[in-house]
């Protein structure tokens, strides 16, 4: 038998999410962003439930074939455009629209021998400062476009760098502001929405535009905690990372745990080790009181995670022992919900961060 570790991907959480997301724009299309293997859940996992989308967002070309080779017909797009100019030759064969944020990518497509007519989002750095053209050379970089015969539309991007900011920032509005200003008489369709921008404030039609690029909500977890969580959302966790306690352990008082001894029980108290550690992706810097379930019962971690095993506290559930269900997040089997935000804020980091890590190790299933 193979360790009782194991991550379950939702399908029936996936299409709500993605319910939820239109809900909130539903005049707008949508990308389902599905970079990184869909946030570590496995495109062939997701793809069945997003079929649902417009259309399908990635950085990767092999992504973008294995969403073609799924059956995919509808649009795809990458989001940072192509790496070498060999790239356009798959883009033309296989009708894969891609951003283009720099002059290379210009010059790459002004060489490209095809007969397909590309469809290009040109992307604008409106302040986050990692890819695009900025305002001043937006325009430019438009006539170029537009003037190559290999190029049959353009559309336009950008990307917030502050969507998730709390209530009384200023946000996205600067950057939304340059964007509109920049490409205001510009023809063609535009996209600038996030999973935070599109569910805070799809409601303005500045921000939901004619495309949506949700990821993370798609995948259930919340775009801006802990300002909301994901239940507060309305979201879904589409992925469960489940295992087993595999030891159990009477702890006297004064009786530590794990190494560096980082947990010292001040009363006797019964301890499960669960077969889950930091080599299957479950963060080594959640200390002491990490929540996770036992049983769908809600209680914490003992001291720090090794490679292949964690300790959990016994004391809230009484009947549980050897081979008990163990939530790290996502749904127990009595339906009780630990949102991976949650375990994300005890390692300092984010939801998208845990869901992309879940190790190679961990066997994947669908429910
Ligand atoms: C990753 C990404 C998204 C999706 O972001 P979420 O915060 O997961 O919704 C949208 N657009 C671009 C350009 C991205 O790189």
């Amino acid at each position: 038998m193979p360790r009782p570790i194991l991550a379950t991907i939702h399908p029936a959480a996936l299409r709500h999410n993605l319910e939820r997301v239109r809900q909130a724009v539903p005049d707008a299309k949508l990308w389902a962003v599905v970079k990184a293997n869909a946030y570590g859940h496995g495109i062939e996992n997701v793809f069945e439930a997003l079929r649902g989308a417009d259309g399908f967002a990635m950085l990767d070309l092999a992504e973008a074939e294995r969403v073609r080779q799924l059956g995919w017909r509808g649009p795809i797009l990458l989001l940072e455009g192509v790496f070498e100019p060999r790239d356009l030759e798959l883009c033309s064969r296989l009708s894969i629209w891609h951003a283009v944020h720099c002059d290379a990518q210009i010059d790459w497509l002004a060489a490209h021998k095809t007969q397909q007519g590309h469809r290009v989002f040109l992307k604008m750095n409106s302040g986050m400062n990692r890819l695009g053209f900025t305002p001043g050379r937006f325009r430019a970089a438009w006539a170029r476009l537009n003037a190559l015969p290999q190029v049959e539309e353009i559309s336009f991007m950008t990307h917030f760098s502050d969507a998730d900011a709390p209530a009384g920032q200023p946000g996205i509005s600067v950057q939304l502001q340059r964007f509109h200003d920049a490409t205001r008489d510009l023809p063609g369709e535009r996209s600038v929405g996030n999973s935070a921008a599109t569910l805070r404030q799809g409601s303005d039609a500045q921000v939901r535009c004619d495309w949506v690029r949700p990821g993370i909500v798609l995948y259930g977890s919340s775009p801006d905690y802990p300002q909301r969580t994901a239940a507060e959302w309305g979201l879904q966790p589409t992925q469960t990372l489940s295992s087993r306690i595999i030891g159990v352990q009477h702890l006297a008082a004064g009786d530590s745990v794990g190494y560096g001894s980082r947990f010292t029980a001040d009363a006797p108290m019964r301890l499960g080790t669960v077969a889950c550690g930091y080599a299957d992706g479950y963060p080594r810097h959640c200390g002491t009181g990490t929540p996770v379930l036992v049983d769908g019962v809600r209680t914490r971690t003992l001291g720090r995670v090794s490679m292949d095993m964690l300790a959990v506290d016994l004391t809230p559930v009484p009947g549980a022992g050897l081979g008990s269900e163990v939530t790290l997040w996502g749904r127990a089997g009595n339906g009780a919900v630990l949102s991976i935000d949650e375990v994300a804020e005890a390692a300092g980091t984010l939801g998208y961060e845990l869901m992309c890590a879940v190790a190679p190790r961990v066997n994947k299933t669908i429910d």
